[in-house]
This record gives structure tokens, sequence and C-alpha cells, in this order.
């Protein structure tokens, strides 16, 4: 099936490890050019060429911190120079908190917010205004499962990600004259090298395993983690024409765990 991906170019925000690298070389085997952005730039320049030399396309790492104005700036920057734009843009760079309301200070909670929905709302500020140059384009919020089924332990990421969802539905709208098709996706267990590093951590080299299976048996439905993988292929369908009634909505991922319709 073509998903007439080619030569599209792609800016992923934590396009570098984990999901968003995975979905990096998703779209890099449908023949799209990448901006892989993170703050570590050695991990950036490596996950790049690497893509590249693997899948034949152009791929340029940005290393920047997309939780402040100017580490928006030289994404927006940075993907001008190298491509005069951008066709797709995905906005995955987040990570879990740990805190409760009573403890959590303001600055903490400023940043989450300027890392889940700031970088988000700078980034369509920046990029937008080329794609509807270019005639449409994509934009995709990986939030997650805890935007609308909160963990108890991580009541910053839980409010921040519902955020991003608004900010999605609210931008989609906003767009949807300009053929550019803005949704939500919304993940459950994936397994990502951090969360083997933590799981290490919690239950060492011998337990770390039987740790994330009580994860998984805890979630319910599949019982599993997804891979990257799955995640992405349905990140890279969402970003092609197939979907292309497909605007304004928030998706779920997660094997069945979430407990509601
Ligand atoms: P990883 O920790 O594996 O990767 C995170 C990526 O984001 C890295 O490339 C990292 O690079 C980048 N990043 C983090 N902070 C910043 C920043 N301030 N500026 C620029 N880049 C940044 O995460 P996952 O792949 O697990 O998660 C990706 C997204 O998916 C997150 O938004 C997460 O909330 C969401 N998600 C993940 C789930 C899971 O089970 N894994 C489930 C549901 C949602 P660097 O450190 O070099 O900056």
């Amino acid at each position: 099936m073509d998903l007439n991906l080619r030569d599209k170019v792609a800016v992923i925000t934590g396009g570098t490890v984990g999901i968003g690298l995975a979905v990096a070389e998703g779209l890099a085997a449908e023949g799209a050019n990448l901006v892989l952005v993170g703050r570590d730039k050695l991990r950036g320049d490596d996950a790049a060429s690497r893509v590249a030399d693997r899948f034949g396309i152009i791929a340029t790492a940005i290393s920047a911190d997309v939780a402040t104005a100017q580490g928006c700036d030289a994404v927006i920057k940075g993907t001008a120079k190298a491509f005069g734009g951008a066709d797709i843009l995905i906005n995955n760079a987040g990570t879990g908190s740990n805190e409760t309301i009573a403890e959590a200070d303001d600055a903490k909670w400023q940043y989450y917010w300027d890392l889940h929905v700031m970088a988000a709302v700078r980034l369509a500020r920046g990029l937008v205004p080329g794609m509807k140059k270019r005639g449409g384009g994509v934009v995709l919020h990986n939030a997650s499962i805890c935007a609308v089924q909160p963990l108890w332990y991580e009541p910053i990421y839980n409010t921040t990600k519902a955020a991003l969802m608004m900010f999605s539905k609210t931008l989609a709208n906003e767009v949807v004259g300009d053929n550019i098709r803005v949704n939500t996706i919304n993940p459950g267990l994936v397994l990502t090298p951090d969360w083997v590093k933590t799981a290490k951590q919690i239950a060492g080299e011998d337990g770390w395993q039987a740790h994330l299976q009580g994860v998984a048996d805890e979630a319910g439905g599949m019982k599993r983690f997804a891979t990257p993988e799955e995640l992405a292929n349905f990140f890279v369908f969402m970003c092609s024409d197939k979907a292309s009634y497909s605007t304004g909505s928030t998706y779920f991922v997660d094997g069945g765990w979430l407990k509601t319709v």
C-alpha cells in the first residue's frame, strides 16, 4: 500500500529514541525525510545518520530543549534551513512525572506545562504557516491514556497531557480549512528503553522483567506492553492520505487498558 509519504518532511520531537525513533523509522521506510529533535546532540546525530543510511532518506538532527521558547525557535529555524519547512509535525517529546498535588511546587507544574503544551503551541505557530504554503499537512500529538484515565502518582503528567489533547482539538478546528489534519494519539504501555531502565532500578537485573509483567497485568486488557513499532505503525497511517477524513480526534492505542468507552 503506497502511503504517499515519499519526500514529505517530518519533524519529530523526541525522535532520537523510544516511540519517536520508531515513528521516525516508520516514516523513513515510506520515504519521508526527517528532522529529529532531542536535547542530547550525540544521540540525535547518531540516530539521524543511522536512519538515513538504512532507509536512503535525508535526516537531520536538531539538538534543542523544546520546553523553552529558544529551543522551539531552533527547531523552526533549523527545519527551514534544512528543508524549507515541514509537511508533518509530531509533538512527541515528553516524560512521566512523580509527585503529589500537595507537595509539587509551581516550578514543576510550569516545566511540564512548557514541555507538554507550550512546545506544541510554539511549534504549531512556527511550522503550520509553512504547511499552509505547501498545500497542507499533518500534526500529531502524542499524549497518553493518562490524559483521560489518570495514574495516582503523576497528577502533573495527567493534567498537562489532558491539556495537550484539548490544544490538539482546537488547533484542528483552526486549520481544518487549510488541508491540515490534527489528531492526538493516546498510547498505553509501550516498551521503551526508559521503562527497562526504571524497572532495573526498581527490581534489579533478575527481577525487571517480572516487574514489567506486573505493570502490564495490573493494566489489564492484553496484559502486555506494545513494542514501539506497534505504536509507530498507527502514527505512520495517521500521517498518510489513507487517514484523509480524520481530524480533531483522539485515538487510543492501549491494548484495551482504557476502562471506559
Ligand atoms: P523516551 O524517554 O524513550 O524518549 C523521550 C524523547 O524525548 C527522547 O528523544 C528525548 O531526548 C526527548 N525529550 C525529552 N525531553 C525533551 C525536551 N525537553 N526537549 C527535547 N526533547 C526532549 O520516551 P517515550 O518514547 O517512552 O515517550 C515518548 C512520548 O510518548 C512521551 O510524550 C510520553 O509521555 C508518551 N507516552 C509514552 C508511553 C510509554 O509507555 N512509553 C505511554 C504513553 C505516552 P533527550 O533526552 O535527548 O532530550
